[in-house]
């Protein structure tokens, strides 16, 4: 990718409408367009972050069987009456429409029901048992407050997954399955450190549920951690789970938090519920057990933001971001030995931002920062006089590192 061909241009001021520092950060370094509060457009270079996010999330949940599919935004009214949650007092975020012949629809804020619906015209006998589907989607949700930039939107990417199971021992172990692989999920965007399995409260269906919470300052949630780190529970049951798992409230202290992931177990309330069955080795018919669970694809984006960035502006784990290298180039050899260096590094797989542009070096090593890209490696008529690279390193503070054209290779093609 060139930066001279992004339409997307990097700007010095925060826009004034918007409080948040994740969203003020990634508009200005040209990764997301604010349509509306809460609702926000993800251009080329943010589209790449959020397809890296995916990409580590589908590896994970194909390692456990899960089926990628992807459901409509468009709902039935009939899919959510029967579990009563198409009434707005107990779901308080739809968005409704009405087609031509003003038959009621709704736009997908979860997909529970609508996936069980459809998975019950496939499953029939405990032959078919188990299964999960997964999806990255798009929920709409008509939420109250959206001040948390992309962290809470009203139109965001959510992966969802759902796991069906003749038993409730085969749902208990596929459960923790998900919990491990979770955790891997998180590790692999570079939060897993921070990131903590807790117990949250389970709603109607179960007594808790389990949260994957990120320590982080522009979090809405908060967590109460233990100082080896090893316990955390959610606020809100913070009574009732100390008593459970026989621990002194005194020793977990507070810290905000934001919500990454939520997983938690139906059992047979939702099948019964919707009258979703199955017919037993034993001739006779059950109702299916089922879990559920979430990841905030786009909130995890926007909490790595926050985490990460520092006065210069975002600060990407590689793994996530939307290119390894920002090639700089310095002078005319320099921008002929760019362009070649370029070609040779994109031939091998190595993810190049190049700016290219007729800018002075400054304007482009802030935007390098501004954007976040890992390393910056420059290219000068200076350098290539004394047949050398010089490679920094976003992340950490130490000076840039003087590299021969071998060690250059050695670092960044093979890590
Ligand atoms: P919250 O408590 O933050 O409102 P929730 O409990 O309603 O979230 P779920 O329905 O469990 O969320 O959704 C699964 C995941 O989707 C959450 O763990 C969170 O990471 C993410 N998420 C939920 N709401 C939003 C939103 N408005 N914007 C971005 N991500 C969201
Ligand atoms: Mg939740």
């Amino acid at each position: 990718m060139k930066v001279s061909q992004l339409f997307t241009k990097t700007s010095k001021t925060s826009p004034a409408d918007e409080v948040s520092r994740n969203a003020q950060l990634l508009i200005r370094a040209g990764y997301v367009y604010k349509v509306m509060a809460g609702v926000y457009a993800y251009t080329p270079l943010g589209l790449r972050v959020l397809e890296n996010i995916k990409q580590i999330v589908r590896e994970e949940m194909n390692s456990i069987g899960g089926q990628e599919i992807i459901m409509t935004s468009l709902q039935r009214k009939e899919t959510w009456e029967g579990t009563g949650r198409w009434d707005d007092n107990k779901v308080d975020v739809w968005f409704k429409s009405k087609l031509k012949d003003d038959t009621e629809v709704g736009l997908a804020w979860s997909h529970e029901e609508a996936i069980m619906e459809m998975m019950q015209q496939f499953i029939k006998s405990y032959k078919d048992l188990p299964t999960s589907v997964y999806q990255f989607q798009t929920k709409l949700r008509n939420e109250l407050r959206a001040k948390s930039g992309i962290m809470r939107g009203r139109e965001f990417v959510m992966k969802d997954m759902y796991s069906l199971h003749a038993t409730k021992e085969d749902m208990d172990a596929y459960y923790n399955k998900v919990i491990q692989v979770y955790q891997r999920c998180y590790e692999r965007f570079g939060i897993g450190d921070s990131t903590f399995v807790t117990f949250a409260s389970g709603g109607a269906f179960t007594k808790f549920s389990h949260e994957f919470q990120t320590i982080c300052d522009a979090g809405e949630d908060i967590l109460y951690v233990n100082e080896e780190q090893t316990v955390a529970v959610n606020e809100e049951v913070l009574d009732d789970a100390t008593t459970e798992l026989g621990i002194e409230k005194s020793t977990l202290a507070p810290t905000k938090s934001a919500e990454v992931g939520n997983i938690f177990k139906f059992g047979t309330e939702k099948s019964e519920q919707m009258g979703i069955t199955f017919t037993d080795s034993d001739g006779a018919n059950k109702p299916i057990y089922l879990a559920s669970y979430g990841i905030g694809i786009t909130r995890v984006m926007g909490v790595i933001v926050e985490k990460f960035a520092d006065e210069k502006g975002i600060v990407w784990p590689e793994s996530i971001a939307p290119a390894k290298i920002y090639l700089v180039s310095i002078g005319k050899q320099g921008s002929e030995a760019a362009d070649a260096l370029y070609a040779e590094l994109t031939s091998k797989g190595v993810d190049v931002l190049y700016d290219d542009r007729d800018a002075r070096p400054g304007e482009k090593f802030a935007d390098g920062e501004l954007m976040g890209i890992p390393y910056t490696l420059t290219v000068s008529d200076r350098l290539i006089e004394a047949g050398a690279f010089e490679l920094k390193h976003r992340s950490n503070n130490t000076s840039a590192e003087i590299l021969t054209r071998d060690e250059l290779f050695a670092s960044i093609v093979t890590s």
